[in-house]
């Protein structure tokens, strides 16, 4: 069985797209190399599934160092997060996904392990308590977030390098289909890889799920190559349309549209309305929607444009 890591990008030439970025990590991977220094910590910014962990993975891999992984809201104590910052080796990466949701004491460790290499702990407690400074290997932090203007300034200053990933486009979102039906082992013709990239919403992870509902609904047809025919039927019983808009998607512009009138509509009113976590809305389907012009966040909430009315016009034809 085909597990999820190995259709992570090994290298920065299997990570495909994103060239200006990849241009200036080489040059940063190069030069950390040349001085024979750890590279400097990075912040990488983007919405969900644009590759951010399979970066930071792909920069340990091409350091030749190990990565650990965290995540914001699994480090609940400052003591969770010396523990991890005290066992890394020189030149080792700390990953800490969704970095935004760090509380500030935990950040505040963060500043001196980031800047000093060191961390303060406090021994005992009451008036006997007194502070020791451990002095760190010099590793590297990548952070990733999916809410750049949630990092707080003192945070962000002390990032060296900070990385935006943006939506990708047709052939990238293409070529990725491709590259993962050949590491699942199926053959996927090239009009089908294109139709799933153009219903992929500018994200590789949702061209990957997609080619993975289409390949399990080919399964239990017994069609063993993912053609156009195929891909269009499985589409339409996934219900996702020629805009990659899904159910939730849809239901989202229909409440706006329908029941306020086109809006503005506020976030917890949509969270009711739809079942659908705030942070869920706001970060998953919410960016794509405002990209391709279907609705747009004002101050007193979110308004639907005259392309979404007459999208869902067209749905009730
Ligand atoms: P994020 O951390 O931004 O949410 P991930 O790194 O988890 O995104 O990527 C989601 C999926 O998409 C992974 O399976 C990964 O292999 C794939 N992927 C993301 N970006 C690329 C890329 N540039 N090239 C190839 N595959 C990619």
């Amino acid at each position: 069985m085909v597990k999820l890591n190995h259709i992570r990008p090994k290298n920065l030439d299997d990570f495909i797209g994103q060239e200006k970025v990849k241009g200036t990590l080489r040059i940063f991977l190069e030069a950390s190399r040349l001085r024979n220094e750890p590279l400097d910590h990075m912040l990488l910014c983007g919405p969900p599934g644009v590759g951010k962990t399979s970066l930071a993975f792909v920069v340990a891999s091409e350091l030749n160092r190990r990565i650990k992984i965290t995540s914001g809201p699994a480090i609940e104590r400052q003591g969770d997060l010396i523990a991890m910052l005290t066992t890394l080796e020189e030149g080792e990466v700390l990953f800490i996904d969704e970095i935004h949701r760090l509380s500030r004491s935990i950040e505040e460790v963060l500043y001196s392990a980031m800047e000093d290499f060191a961390v303060d702990v406090v021994l005992g407690s009451g008036p006997g308590a007194r502070s020791v400074r451990l002095n760190l290997a010099r590793f590297t932090l990548i952070g990733a977030t999916t809410r750049e203007g949630l990092i707080s300034a003192p945070l962000r200053s002390r990032f060296g390098i900070v990385v935006k990933l943006g939506y990708y486009t047709l052939d990238e979102l293409k070529e990725i289909v491709k590259r993962s039906a050949s590491i699942f082992g199926v053959d996927v013709a090239d009009d089908a890889a294109y139709e799933i990239a153009r219903r992929s919403r500018g994200t590789p992870r949702i061209a990957i799920s997609l080619l993975r509902r289409v390949r399990d609904f080919g399964e239990v047809k017994g069609i063993r190559v993912i053609d156009l025919d195929l891909t269009m039927k499985a589409f339409e019983e996934l219900g996702i349309d020629e805009f990659g808009l899904d159910n939730v998607c849809r239901r989202l512009l229909m409440v706006i549209v329908e029941n306020y009138s086109g809006g503005p509509v506020g976030l917890d009113t949509l969270s009711i309305s739809l079942g659908e976590d705030r942070r869920t809305i706001e970060e998953v389907y919410e960016p794509f929607l405002i990209r391709e012009g279907f609705i747009k966040r004002t101050s007193k909430g979110r308004m639907a444009t005259v392309k979404a009315f007459e999208y869902i016009r067209g749905l009730s034809k």
